[in-house]
């Protein structure tokens, strides 16, 4: 598959499509209108990458709906340069937004299936993320921390602590919690102890699983 302009032409639609749905920032609006979404899925689902909808990437994962990638990219308030942590690489779409919009992205998968498949594919493209793990999100990346935003890509049934401890004060920290449904939660870093929350509507994820390993 290529990148043609009649696939750029469908991705102007789609940004148009989530500014009715409210999506603001043109700085995420311009993400989604550069990563050419139909490379990140399977042949077959090529004609419908663009519509606003989640499809199957395999080992029973999804990749998200464009418009929960753009809110959710939108909470995070990106500036270039900034370290984010994304937990459930999946199929990279979501990791290369946030690389469009500069920042230095770590992101961590669970299913070795899809780490593998995605890495490679990151290299192939010329994507550059700072690390791609194979590991457990709920355990964040300490190592790397802290973070100036963490973005969790699957249905949290808690709030993982070790998440919130490796915020930077002004952190953010954007994830969707609960079991069927999830309501997508922002924290704030206000200082060591302090935390801002809020809840900003409902959504559907594949869930966040313990680690298997
Ligand atoms: N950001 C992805 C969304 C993929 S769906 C995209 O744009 O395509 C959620 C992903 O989270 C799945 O790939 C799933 O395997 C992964 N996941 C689930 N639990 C996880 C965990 N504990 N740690 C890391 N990744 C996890």
């Amino acid at each position: 598959m290529r990148d043609t302009l009649k696939h750029k032409g469908m991705r102007n639609n789609l940004a148009e499509t989530l500014i009715g749905k409210g999506i603001t920032d043109e700085k995420v609006l311009n993400a989604i209108r550069e990563v050419p979404r139909h490379l990140f899925l399977d042949s077959g689902f090529e004609v419908h990458a663009y519509q606003d909808k989640a499809f199957p990437i395999g080992a029973e994962q999804t990749i998200s709906q464009p418009y929960t990638v753009a809110f959710q990219t939108e909470l995070l308030n990106i500036e270039p340069g900034h370290k984010i942590l994304e937990i459930g690489t999946g199929s990279g779409y979501q990791t290369a937004v946030l690389l469009g919009l500069k920042a230095k992205v770590y992101t961590i998968e669970r299913q070795q299936e899809l780490f593998k498949k995605t890495k490679l594919f990151f290299n192939k493209m010329g994507y550059r993320p700072k690390k791609i793990i194979f590991g457990d999100g709920y355990k964040g990346l300490p190592d790397e921390a802290p973070f100036d935003g963490i973005i969790v890509t699957a249905g949290a049934p808690i709030v993982p602590k070790p998440l919130m401890a490796q915020l930077k004060i002004g952190g953010k920290l954007v994830i969707p919690v609960g079991l069927d449904e999830q309501i997508m939660t922002l924290y704030i870093r206000k200082s060591e102890k302090e935390f801002e929350k809020k809840e900003l509507g409902n959504f559907r994820f594949v869930p966040l699983l313990e680690d298997k390993n």
